[in-house]
């Protein structure tokens, strides 16, 4: 198991499988890109699912989802995916993507035994995605979305982060859309793990605000609170539901006590929480050929660290130097 000194046992695996994305979005990039990491000190294919077999088959992981950077950018998605659905006992798997190019792959992506997706998308506007992606793209992301749909990669999520000045006022838009598709959106509070480090805790739209203007058009009730578990989601039942909308509050409202984690870096460093400020080096000890078992400890041990919260309300905080790309968010 990977346990941590507060009790907490860690099933969940977040995988980045690149640091590069063919999208800004100004709460996580620059403009100019960052210094995207070389080939060499990528995983390889074979390490990232040597890494997962040892994680689903030593140490109890139940879940893997496959994030980045943009993970539809890494060639041998649909392979590693394939190789996965194989292992055993076999983890339930998702996605998490901007949704550009998931209108070619997302069948391919089902076959291979991925079993659902989670969709960023901001708005619906598309003068505001231009805005806020720096690209133009917001049509390829509504066509990965009905791709998504269409392939049964279900539930297909939509996840949502608001940004003052620029899309805050869509909240209730946004809901009747994704009820009308069929979407689960989540709203998700932003963070400071931007590259840039320019998020100020005054100016971020808060889970308060979202539920304040959701409230504006539909009917909120909390669902049972036994329901959310390890989910950082708290969601809400729309109109009585069955409809559900959630919001994912890690700043005003951080569900750290709860969390069931541990991240993979796509150059192989095992993170304990996405503001963790240390890494533990699993690529050097793949590469000079320790052991299953050997590898399996040295990610107990970083487990066995992992800190009780992120401490956002610490006056000692600071920011990872890992901005939310390199992470996997
Ligand atoms: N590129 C993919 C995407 O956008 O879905 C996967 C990686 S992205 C880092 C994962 C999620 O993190 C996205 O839903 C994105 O909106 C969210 N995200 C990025 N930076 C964030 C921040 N500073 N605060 C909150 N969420 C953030
Ligand atoms: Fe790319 Fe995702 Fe970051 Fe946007 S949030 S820049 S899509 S990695």
């Amino acid at each position: 198991m990977l346990i941590d000194t507060y009790g907490r046992v860690a099933t969940d695996l977040r995988v980045s499988l690149t640091d590069r994305c063919n999208l800004r979005c100004t709460y996580c990039m620059p403009e100019e890109g960052l210094r995207w990491l070389a080939k060499p000190e990528l995983l390889t294919d074979d390490e990232i699912v040597r890494l997962i077999d040892i994680a689903v088959r030593l140490l109890g992981v139940e879940e893997v989802r496959f994030t980045g950077g943009e993970p539809l950018l890494r060639p041998g998605l649909v392979g590693i995916v394939e190789r996965v659905a194989a292992l055993g006992p076999r983890p339930r798997m998702s996605l998490t993507t901007n949704g550009i190019g998931l209108g070619r792959t997302a069948a391919a992506l089902k076959a291979a035994g991925l079993d659902r997706v989670n969709v960023s998308l901001d708005t619906l506007r598309p003068d505001v995605f231009k805005t806020l992606t720096r690209r133009d793209r917001h049509k390829d992301v509504l066509e990965g979305l009905l791709a998504a749909r269409a392939a049964d990669l279900a539930p297909v999520k939509v996840n949502t982060v608001l940004m003052p000045g620029l899309n805050e006022d869509e909240a209730p838009d946004l809901l009747a859309w994704a009820i009308e598709h069929d979407y689960e959106l989540r709203f998700i509070e932003q963070m400071p793990l931007d590259a840039q480090h320019g998020w100020k805790r005054e100016g971020m739209v808060t889970a308060g605000d979202i539920l304040a203007s959701l409230r504006t058009r539909f009917d909120l009730t909390p669902e049972d609170a036994g329901e959310r578990g390890s989910a950082p989601a708290e969601r809400w039942l729309v109109d009585g539901g069955p409809y559900r909308v959630g919001v994912i509050a890690s700043v005003t409202r951080p569900f750290c006590a709860a969390c069931d984690r541990t991240r993979l870096t796509a150059d192989g460093q095992i993170r304990t929480c996405l503001f963790a400020t240390e890494e533990t080096d699993l690529r050097g000890a793949l590469r000079s050929g320790a052991p299953d078992e050997e590898i399996a400890r040295l990610w107990q041990v970083a487990m066995w660290g992992k800190k009780a919260g992120a401490g956002l309300d610490d006056p000692s905080f600071v920011q990872p130097d890992r901005p939310m790309s390199a992470i996997g968010g």
